[in-house]
């Protein structure tokens, strides 16, 4: 296919054919590691995204990369803080408490800005089951020509997460409690998003993960955290641990990795819901049912970027990438030859997460969320002495309170979570049925609109 330019592939989400965008090159950036070393985030995550966003002036990235992570509640952005012979690269300081945010924050923005300049308007549709749904909502709340609808299933939510959602009471904020589960949503907005005629007569669009921009977004913090770390250690190559679903935080890491950062080493932590753990040791990638476990933003059979890597394992040929895919929709299943010393991988089950939760507060009075959990117990079995290992821990622990207090006994806080049990909330309780989400979609977007003079 044609090459698009980032704007255009931030808009798209996909390719025309269904496919998932990539860079057509990566720059090599081992050059620049000795002047990017002192850089502040935001600096760095210009001097990043600068090699990818060439159709875009460079002022502009600039004012949005400041707006982005203006909204984090640490300086660092994303601090990195020594913890027993590890460091831990707390991604949770953004608006959710969670990683998402660092990749959802700008998407958000950048969205504005693409509307501003090109006008029109867009209404994100997205399916939750928690993590997911507040980041973007937080991303985009308050923001022109945008609407934002999250289905999410009715009372299967964790109180917290729904309450994040809710409280959010923006014009353009609508929050839809669907009677039936998680798999009803997805299914609901899988079934809404195949209807393109529908799609473009009302400017559809989504915030998941397979966005290149958020991936870009990711690679930032590899390079951060590195900078970091050698700082403190000296060390000239370190090597991550990733509690991965999606495959789209450690995608980044993969890419920054391809560019030139000195990793040595790349651990992938899955909980029992194992697929990919079990690609990188089998060389098969097969789907098995999704089992519910203390780290719920892991729960995924099918990685959604996991196409991207499998990109580069089959040496960039698209035409052998797109049979493996179409063998895999049609079998659930596909299988691939050879390895990739870059990556080692594990899975980190319930009883260890709440051990590794349990370790951490007892030796060192730091208290892990479930899905940092499941990578630092993973990430124990490959730490060595002489390359650092840097642990992404993905959310705050207090989003995951009960897991916590199964561990040890003690609930997890954070002062803007407990404000939010006093908050006022909104949300609209809809049938499980598509037309009856149609026609909610349709009417809130027209709504609103009578009042835009532009339209
Ligand atoms: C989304 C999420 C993950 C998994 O990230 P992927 O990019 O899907 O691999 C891990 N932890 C938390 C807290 C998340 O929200």
């Amino acid at each position: 296919m044609e090459p698009v330019c980032f704007l255009d592939a931030v808009m798209t989400g996909l390719a025309p054919d269904g496919g998932l965008l990539l860079p057509e090159k990566l720059p090599n950036i081992g050059n620049k590691l000795e002047a990017w070393r002192d850089l502040s985030y935001q600096e760095l995550a210009f001097e990043v995204m600068r090699l990818f966003t060439t159709d875009m002036p460079e002022a502009d990235l600039k004012h949005l990369i400041e707006k982005s992570y203006s909204t984090f509640r640490d300086e660092a952005v994303t601090p990195v803080v020594p913890v027993g012979d590890l460091h831990i690269l707390e991604l949770w300081h953004g608006p959710t408490l969670a990683f998402k945010d660092v990749a959802l924050q700008f998407l958000g923005n950048l969205f504005e800005y693409i509307l501003e300049k090109r006008g029109g308007e867009l209404n994100i549709l997205g399916a939750t089951s928690g993590d997911t749904g507040s980041a973007a909502i937080y991303g985009v709340h308050g923001k022109e020509n945008i609407k934002i609808f999250i289905m999410h299933p009715e009372g299967r939510t964790s109180p917290i997460q729904e309450k994040q959602m809710t409280s959010v009471l923006d014009e353009n904020v609508f929050n839809l409690a669907v009677d039936g589960t998680f798999d009803d949503c997805q299914h609901l907005m899988k079934s809404i998003f195949a209807d393109v005629a529908f799609k473009h007569e009302h400017s559809l669009g989504s915030v998941n993960s397979v966005n290149w921009a958020r991936v870009l977004a990711q690679t930032v913090y590899y390079f951060y955290s590195f900078f970091r770390v050698q700082e403190r250690t000296g060390a000239n190559r370190v090597q991550f641990s990733v509690p991965t679903g999606n495959f789209g935080d450690i995608m980044a890491g993969y890419l920054a990795a391809q560019m030139g950062l000195p990793i040595k080493k790349l651990i992938l932590a899955t909980n029992e819901n194992n697929i990919l753990s079990r690609f990188f040791a089998t060389g098969e990638y097969s789907m098995g049912s999704v089992v519910p476990t203390l780290s719920p933003s892991m729960d995924i059979q099918v990685a959604s970027n996991f196409e991207r890597y499998l990109y580069f394992r089959t040496g960039k040929d698209t035409e052998k990438l797109s049979e493996l895919m179409a063998g895999f929709s049609e079998n659930g299943a596909l299988t691939m030859a050879g390895s990739d010393d870059l990556f080692a991988a594990g899975e980190g089950n319930t009883p260890e997460t709440l051990a590794t939760i349990k370790k951490y507060a007892d030796e060192f009075g730091y208290i892990l969320d479930p899905h940092t959990a499941v990578g630092i117990a993973v990430a124990e079995r490959f730490k060595t002495l002489e390359t650092p290992t840097i642990c992404l821990a993905t959310a705050h622990p207090a989003k995951f309170t009960d897991a916590i207090e199964q561990a040890i006994g003690a609930t997890a806080h954070h002062p803007e979570l407990d404000k939010l049990n006093n908050a006022e909330t909104r949300c609209d309780s809809i049938a499980n049925d598509e037309t009856a989400i149609r026609d909610y979609l349709v009417s809130k977007r027209r709504k609103t609109n009578t009042f835009d003079p532009s339209s």
